[in-house]
């Protein structure tokens, strides 16, 4: 090794030792008779110190010395007279008595400091500087704590990670694929991954009983901020199993994960079915760190001569506890926040509960107190209290309501990015209806099995089918997901009939899963879970990006090693792809 320690270990213990530290110059000072310098490695930072008087010839050179330069330092490890208790190693330092200087380095383009001043692109531009800073390099060690943690349970309940192939076959189902030309097979294309769901029910057919892998895996999406055309799944699938069996594994995982990495051990996981979720809290992964469930008004509010009630399909509010004070200025502020398009509800109708027992409401015309009091008893509203309400049809109030529920989760304080409140949502509709293709697409994907109490359905009602699927969600992400899964070729071929497949198109796409069915499949089911989304989670930020070390910008760009790029002529040759 060309050090004896590392630049977080020295403390006032190691006194008097003969010490060899490499890092970089994080930043140096000179004051005249002394010149002091940081040096920074991932473990930490040590202080050097050079002194005009006892070594003028070693002390310039260390003057000479610019950021990031690359050194390696002897020197005895000396008491501080100068401490610094806000660092681990901050009552010694090493009093240098030589220095080889391993490589120089040019002025970076920003400074590698907590509170940097480069901007996102440069930062991406430069990722391996941006890497030295503390923040990035804490993400990274998160990951893999994360990861390692990961693996302990599930070996501990006897998984086993598998690979499975990146270079796979293209299928039309889910997102877009990213493809890959082949050059020894003229005008095909290998896909890559969007999960390696079929391979690990293959390995279930395999008899592996308990797969998990840390995967890749990619798909061709629209860009939406922080979404990665590459990320990575804890992708698991088991055989022999119901779903509670799978709930309760996996619960076990995230309640593993949460004592070790969080040091939290009071993790309770609540249930919640699809149609509870949107009907009390507008979405399919409700945040329920806090309640403010939905209340439906229709029946006290409607046929009272107000319009936008009686045309409504629904109307339907939510109460903000505390917030009955709100001035005239802050609710039109709140009515045009809704009105935005990304919210898009039409108004909103308010009512104040005043603290002598009075209501004003923005629809007093149409409503007298009493019928105002009708509606907080609905709400169980006390004096101080707001009721907020929307109205028109049904799925765009249940979503704009759902977002306003947030927002003023958020004015209020209730979405406390350190309690955690966890859920599974369960018996989603197996099927999605698409208006623009007239045809019914997985809501999950085609291997999700429906639920039993529901088979019957799928000839003559199959929206109205629920799935055995479930996702997991954390604070109001959605951390992870997955099913039961058909495991029989007839319905797994009445599942691709439903979806519009002819039977020659599911045998030409799913025919190797179909055809594994008739050889002995177990039944079986499992799960993936976003695990940049998790790290995020945990780390407390909202941005996957910070958790990966070398992210995708939002265009989908890497701009350090500017790719996408060109290709060649020869290469398009090659591949026998047209030149473009
Ligand atoms: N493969 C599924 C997904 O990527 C998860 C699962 O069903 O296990 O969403």
């Amino acid at each position: 090794m060309l050090r004896t320690h590392n630049c977080g270990e020295l403390r006032i213990g190691d006194t008097g030792k003969e010490v060899t530290l490499c890092g970089w110059l994080q930043r140096s000072r000179d004051l005249g008779g002394m010149t002091f310098i940081d040096l920074r490695d991932r473990y930490g930072i040590t202080q050097l110190a050079f002194n005009m008087e006892t070594n003028a010839t070693l002390c310039e050179q260390a003057r000479e010395l610019g950021r990031e330069y690359v050194l390696q330092v002897t020197g005895v490890v000396t008491e501080r007279s100068n401490k610094n208790p806000k660092m681990p190693t901050g009552d010694i330092e090493i009093i240098a008595a030589r220095i080889t200087v391993l490589n120089k380095a040019q002025t970076p383009p920003f400074t590698i400091e907590q509170d940097t001043d480069g901007g996102d692109e440069l930062r991406m531009k430069y990722r391996y500087l941006d890497i030295r800073r503390d923040m990035v390099r804490r993400n990274l060690e998160l990951r893999h704590q994360m990861a390692l943690e990961t693996r302990k349970y599930l070996h501990e309940q006897d998984f086993i990670e598998v690979e499975t192939p990146v270079l796979i076959k293209s299928t039309p189902e889910g997102a877009r694929d990213f493809v890959v030309p082949s050059r020894m097979h003229a005008g095909q294309f290998y896909a890559l991954p969007q999960s390696p769901q079929t391979f690990k029910q293959l390995l279930m057919v395999g008899g592996i009983d308990r797969y998990f892998q840390i995967v890749k895996c990619f798909r061709d999406e629209d860009l939406r901020a922080d979404r990665q055309p590459e990320f990575t799944q804890i992708d698991c699938e088991m055989s022999f199993v119901t779903r509670e069996d799978v709930l309760e594994t996996f619960e076990g995982l995230a309640k593993h994960l949460f004592r070790a990495i969080k040091g939290v051990d009071n993790i309770r996981f609540d249930r919640m079915s699809y149609q509870d979720a949107i009907k009390y809290y507008g979405s399919d992964k409700p945040d329920t760190r806090f309640g403010m469930r939905f209340v439906e008004l229709d029946h006290l509010v409607k046929n009272k001569g107000f319009k936008v009630f009686d045309n409504a399909e629904l109307v339907a509010g939510i109460c903000a506890g505390g917030c009955g004070g709100y001035s005239r200025k802050q609710l039109d502020e709140l009515t045009r926040w809704v009105q935005r398009p990304q919210i898009g509800a039409k108004g909103l109708v308010y009512v104040k509960c005043n603290a002598d027992g009075t209501y004003k409401s923005s629809a007093d015309k149409f409503f007298d107190q009493d019928a105002l009091k009708s509606w907080t008893a609905a709400f169980d509203a006390k004096p101080g209290d707001l009721l907020l309400i929307i109205a028109g049809e049904a799925a765009g109030t249940r979503n704009a309501l759902g977002e306003l529920r947030l927002e003023m989760g958020n004015r209020l304080g209730l979405r406390d990015p350190k309690s955690f409140a966890c859920l599974w949502v369960t018996d989603f509709p197996l099927l999605e209806w698409d208006e623009e293709t007239q045809r019914f697409y997985a809501m999950h994907h085609p291997f999700t099995s429906p639920v039993k109490e529901d088979m019957q359905l799928l000839d003559t009602e199959p929206g109205e089918v629920r799935a055995n699927a479930y996702d997991m969600v954390i604070n109001g992400v959605e951390i992870g997901g997955g099913s039961i899964r058909i495991f029989d070729r007839p319905l797994q071929e009445k599942m691709f009939e439903v979806l519009g497949f002819t039977p020659a198109e599911a045998q030409s796409q799913f025919g190797f899963l179909m055809n594994a069915f008739q050889y002995g499949a177990p039944p079986h089911g499992g799960v993936a879970f976003g695990f940049d989304r998790w790290c995020a989670l945990f780390g407390g930020s909202e941005t996957i990006r910070d958790y990966i070390a070398f992210p995708k910008n939002n265009a989908g760009r890497d701009v350090m090693i500017d790719s996408p790029s060109p290709i060649s002529a020869d290469q398009l040759k090659e591949l026998h792809l047209k030149n473009i």
